[in-house]
């Protein structure tokens, strides 16, 4: 063969040929350097052709093979094609996306080794209870390296504790922790060194789920692992990463999020202390990503827990995957290439042939859909281990007047919980002080100048700031319309939360949990630690909260402000506001007493709460689905949004009504709406505008969008940017 196609990160729906005579069937999936334009790219190898359709003279040729590391594995180019195909976006674009940002670059690799810590002879002798119980830190570093016969690296020691670099110093000091140089991708089949550290005895529940998973054996199955909160889920997983290991097998776990939940990963390190864990996600500097993504290609790792990127880590011995929280959105991607992990997951596992399972409390839609057909098996997990699910009650907020949003009923039901030396959670879905900055006398609210949407008051940095594009300003000392120096800030953010409870409660210990408060390095890592040493009796936070944590002295949750999703013009949100309340109200009563949850509404009687208080998600969701059937929405039809942007809204609807009379002319059974403006029609200075394209049949769609969106670009010109977004789950 005399010629390479490549793969390059262009955004060009084409493959890039080279004369690569040296290039063997071997290389496919190989990085290449080659010359493009004037400079000089990094490309990937996807076939060999003896001949190419360029004429002679512009076929240019390859600089060299990059033989550094594997090539992409075959299982991981089909995943790729499939990714481009199905999302419509650039096979280069998709596939160079899909490598660790150091293979993307230009130089080769030396052969780096990794850094890793382990405990000495001495080390291993140390009786814990001779150290201080208050080196809280040096005891879980001595705990976790217990744990692990192959030490740990760098990212995990930062995750432990902000401390814990000086604790392993000192630690090191004694001579009880060695650091080690080791290869970067040692070779090897994480079962040889197979060791299951026991759990806890599984419930009837989880006993039966287990059960039913094995008897169905190895082969692709879809499985929907429905569990209320604190169902223990987490358990379930960990026996069929068991099983899957004991055969020799790798296990990969997708989360919506690892930075807030590092405790999943300390658990799955524990358990399987003899195995290598390697974490993936977007908190890993380019050197720890790299290494752990060789770790998973190489074999060398057993297990992979990662966020949505890394659905497209090569596994060669893949044998198990869970997607935890499936329904969660950050699973989905939502610029560049929009795809979905836990789609691409399932794609995977068939492709494959091996069990998936996707865990949560409330699936979304398309999910439970999928197990009511049929199509997926569901299990069921409908109580909690060794606690009642919270009682949830509605506070009608009609009769009561309202302190700084708090009705009396939470106000004296978080007196009597701090009273039994309780906590209590004060949930509002809005970071800041106030939504909005307000002038009473001629109305003037606080908008951005960049978008369409409103400046959200920061009070604790004077500072007034945007949401969406970042824009900040000073606070303005008088109405900038009629000069008028009394504004008002209307409605709640978490900072009036705060300080309202910090007023009402003079000895209450409040502490504020949002993405402003966190933002620091290491500050959730604190601030999980004071609410687990009961240094904190009130916490008001975001959805940041709600996400599996387990705070065993939490017994109250509060809901301030849940009713403005009820009647939202998104179909998707009450989907969402259930979930997001279940997760919330999941936090509630996970230790000893049964917990309480109280709802602040005008709508009591609406059938989401209804449905929340009885906790039948199965109903509701059912409730939902005929309603999505009789309105012709998803899952029973398939979507696609092309979205435009454009300086003037003129320009990106034009681009949009050209692209609407286009796809009129393509024969099939698809429908194409009226382009209108994006749900938020301005954003950082750019005007938006949006046309929704569906049918009934997922292939008609599919080969309408092939056809249509490869004249999109010549229409869109300079002034437009354009993306299409297929399965969209913002309209
Ligand atoms: P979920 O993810 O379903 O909300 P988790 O997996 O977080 O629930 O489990 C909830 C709690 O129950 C955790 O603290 C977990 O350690 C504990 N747990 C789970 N299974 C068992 C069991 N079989 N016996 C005792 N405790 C368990
Ligand atoms: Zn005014
Ligand atoms: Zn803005």
């Amino acid at each position: 063969m005399s010629f390479i196609r490549v793969a390059l990160d262009v955004p060009l729906p084409t493959l890039f040929d080279y004369r690569a005579a040296a290039a063997t069937r071997d290389d496919i999936g190989a990085r290449v350097l080659v010359p493009f334009g004037k400079t000089i790219a990094v490309g990937v190898i996807i076939e060999l052709a003896s001949t190419t359709s360029l004429p002679p003279p512009r076929v240019r040729s390859v600089l060299s093979i990059l033989r550094d590391v594997p090539p992409l594995p075959v299982d991981i180019l089909g995943l790729l094609k499939f990714c481009s195909d199905y999302y419509h976006h650039p096979l280069g674009e998709v596939v160079l996306n899909a490598l660790p940002t150091r293979l993307r670059r230009r130089q080769a690799l030396k052969d780096e080794k990794a850094i890793r810590y382990r405990l000495t002879g001495t080390g291993l002798a140390v009786d814990a209870e001779t150290l201080p119980r208050r080196a809280t830190i040096k005891l879980e570093l001595l705990r976790l390296l217990r744990a692990t016969e192959a030490g740990i690296d760098e990212a995990t020691l930062r995750a432990i504790a902000p401390r814990a670099t000086a604790a392993l110093k000192t630690m090191a000091g004694h001579g009880w922790i060695e650091r080690v140089a080791v290869a970067r991708a040692p070779p090897g089949d994480g079962a040889s060194a197979l060791r299951v550290v026991p759990g806890p005895a599984l419930t009837d529940e989880q006993r039966a789920a287990v059960d039913t998973l094995r008897r169905a054996g190895t082969g692709f199955t879809p499985w929907l692992l429905h569990g209320v909160t604190g169902s223990g889920k987490t358990e379930v997983y960990l026996q069929l990463v068991a099983d899957t290991l004991a055969r020799g097998k790798q296990a990969m776990l997708l989360v919506p999020e690892i930075n807030l939940t590092p405790q999943l990963e300390a658990l799955v390190r524990a358990r399987f202390p003899g195995t290598l864990l390697v974490p993936l996600h977007s908190g890993l500097n380019e050197s720890e990503r790299l290494h752990n993504w060789l770790a998973a290609q190489s074999g060398a790792a057993g297990i992979v827990l990662g966020t949505r990127l890394a659905v497209f880590t090569p596994l060669p011995r893949l044998g198990l995957i869970v997607v935890d929280e499936e329904q969660d959105v950050s699973f989905k991607q939502t610029d560049g290439l929009r795809y979905s992990a836990r789609d691409l997951a399932l794609w995977r596992a068939k492709q494959r042939a091996i069990s998936i399972v996707l865990g949560s409390a409330t699936p979304a839609l398309e999910t439970f859909h999928k197990a009511l057909n049929g199509s997926y098996q569901m299990l069921a997990l409908t109580r909690r281990v060794n606690a009642m699910l919270p009682v949830i009650e509605c506070i009608d907020t009609r009769r009561e007047p309202l302190i700084d949003g708090m009705s009396q009923a939470l106000l004296n039901a978080l007196r009597i919980t701090m009273k039994r030396g309780e906590q209590s959670l004060v949930f509002i879905n809005r970071r800041g002080f106030a939504p909005v900055l307000m002038c009473p006398s001629c109305g003037w609210t606080s908008g951005c100048g960049r978008c369409s949407a409103k400046l959200v008051l920061h009070l604790k940095d004077q500072r007034l700031r945007c949401h969406h594009c970042g824009h900040q300003e000073r606070i303005p000392t008088a109405c900038p319309q009629c000069g008028n120096q009394d504004l008002k800030p209307l409605g709640q953010g978490t900072q009036r939360v705060e300080s309202a409870l910090a007023r009402i409660f003079p000895a209450a210990r409040i502490l504020r949990i949002d993405r402003d408060s966190t933002r620091r390095k290491h500050a959730w890592h604190e601030m999980r630690r004071q609410i687990h040493a009961q240094e904190v009796d009130i916490l008001v936070g975001t959805q940041i909260l709600a996400k599996g944590h387990d705070f065993p002295q939490l017994n109250l949750v509060g809901v301030v402000n849940a009713d403005s999703s009820l009647y939202s013009t998104d179909f998707r949100a009450s989907e969402r506001l259930f979930a997001r309340l279940t997760q919330v109200a999941g936090r509630a009563g996970r230790g000893a007493s049964r917990g309480r949850v109280l709802i602040q509404t005008e709508f009591p009687a609406h059938a989401l709460y209804q449905a929340l208080r009885r906790d039948d998600y199965p109903a509701f969701a059912k409730e939902l689905l005929a309603e999505r059937k009789q309105a012709g929405f998803p899952p029973f039809i398939y979507q696609a949004v092309l979205r435009a942007e454009a300086s003037r809204l003129e320009t990106a609807l034009d681009f949009l009504k050209h692209a609407a009379r286009e796809g009129a002319k393509i024969e099939g059974a698809v429908m194409i709406y009226d382009p209108v403006p994006a749900g938020m029609p301005r954003r950082a200075g750019l005007e938006r505008a949006q046309l929704t394209v569906q049918s009934r049949s997922r292939p008609a769609l599919h080969a309408f969008l092939g056809t249509w969106h490869v004249g999109l670009d010549r229409a869109a010109g300079r002034k437009v940017r354009w993306a299409l977004d297929v399965d969209p789950l913002e309209l």
